[in-house]
């Protein structure tokens, strides 16, 4: 018995836990239960009608409103929170009492020439109903939607007074004026009804059947909820950087020269262009120039060394976006190295030599802004091969990056 009465606690729990993910409104909207970064706005459609009827609205519906949206972050409108819309068609008949309470409740005539129609809705609020004829042009039902999810018309309109031969107001723009000085259009005996969009809804499916469903028509649905705006959380510094097309950095580099004889620091200056084919794999060329300069008693020597090397940048990681980012790189191409010497009004030629090099390193950049990062480090290994004998050397530089 005892068993029993724990099964059939574990059942009502089962119950409740599925009341409470039933949607509840007729127009959802509300942020993702795991990802509050993500919201839905979800539509609910009852079509009283043909089982033809419900295919027909459920396919223009789909359409329309398999949009992904986003709403902008205020300091940077590259990213943002992401909208999605979801339309659930279903056959009037085919739902229970407890449905219809969250399913907007359509009639389908068949078409006499008069508009379809839907009331304003809220979002999160109750049902409402339309009347909806068949064979409407394109994209009519996801207008009529729109008026369910709470949004209004945008155009005005003129119909033809078959009494007085007047073309007569049928509907205003709010807020006026009516384009066209107020007069919208003017309907006649051959064009018995006429529209126009208001100002500054020429491209709104609520003004206009010619104009996609469009993310502004989404987020004004968002903006009814109260849910238009991206939570600071949601857009986290530098996480907006790096996807750069081309990056260019300069800075100044130390290298240490290590011949088995010979060895030295010498400074100087590294510059490198890199272009991205893909966000993680670029292609690089780098070119430095490094001084040294050793004094022993009156004589000095001067070294000087210079590479040019070109490959293939790699960033392992893009995703979700680091706050710094590690890339490698692995580079080849030609390293001249010369020295001469002076002292007591004396010079000396200078003697030069060249040598393959390759140059294997990584680099860490710090993004401060979307075109501009800090390199922290990079650090290369490129060992040369003069006079017959390997130098094992590594630069060091930092610097700044731009991207563009
Ligand atoms: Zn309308």
């Amino acid at each position: 018995m005892k068993y029993f009465i724990f099964l059939a606690l574990i059942f009502a729990g089962f119950l409740l836990i599925q009341g409470c993910a039933v949607q509840n409104h007729a127009t959802t909207v509300e942020r993702d239960k795991e990802n509050g970064c993500t919201i839905h706005v979800i539509l609910q459609i009852g079509i009283e009608g043909t089982d033809a009827d419900v295919i027909a609205v459920r396919d223009q519906l789909e359409e329309c409103y398999s949009k992904k949206c986003v709403i902008p972050c205020e300091n940077d409108n590259s990213v943002g929170c992401p909208v999605l819309s979801h339309v659930n068609v279903k056959k009037w008949s085919a739902l229970s009492d407890d449905e219809k309470k969250s399913f907007h409740h359509i009639t389908m005539v068949n078409n006499d020439g008069q508009p379809s129609n839907a009331h304003i809705g809220t979002p999160n609020g109750g049902p409402k109903t339309g009347t909806w004829r068949r064979d409407e042009p394109p994209r009519t039902y996801c207008h009529e939607v729109l008026h369910l999810a709470g949004l209004k018309d945008q155009y005005c309109s003129r119909v033809y007074d078959t009494v007085t031969h007047t073309s007569v107001v049928e509907v205003t723009c709010d807020p006026p004026p009516d384009p066209d000085g107020n007069n919208c259009c003017t309907a006649t005996a051959a064009m018995i009804r006429c529209g126009q969009p208001c100002p500054g809804h020429n491209n709104d499916l609520m003004a206009t059947l010619t104009p996609e469903l469009s993310c502004d028509n989404i987020l004004d649905v968002v903006k009814k909820a109260g849910l238009n705006s991206c939570p600071e959380a949601c857009c986290p510094h530098h996480h907006t950087y790096y996807n750069p097309k081309n990056l260019i950095f300069i800075g100044p580099s130390y290298v240490h020269f290590g011949d088995k004889d010979l060895h030295y620091g010498s400074y100087g200056g590294t510059g490198e262009y890199t272009h991205f084919f893909t966000p993680k794999i670029g292609a690089t060329v780098d070119i430095g120039i490094y001084f040294h300069n050793d004094k022993q008693n009156e004589l000095t020597t001067h070294y000087q060394q210079w590479n040019a090397t070109a490959g293939i940048t790699f960033i392992p990681i893009t995703k979700p976006k680091p706050h710094v980012i590690f890339s490698t790189h692995a580079l080849f191409g030609i390293s001249t190295y010369s020295y001469k010497f002076t002292g007591n009004g004396f010079t000396s030629n200078k003697t030069s030599q060249h040598s393959f090099t390759p140059n294997i390193g990584v680099a860490l950049d710090w993004p401060v802004s979307k075109s501009f990062a800090i390199r922290l480090v990079q650090a290369d290994y490129m060992p040369t091969f003069f006079s017959k004998s390997t130098q094992n050397n590594f630069r060091i530089s930092i610097g700044a990056a731009w991207m563009f």
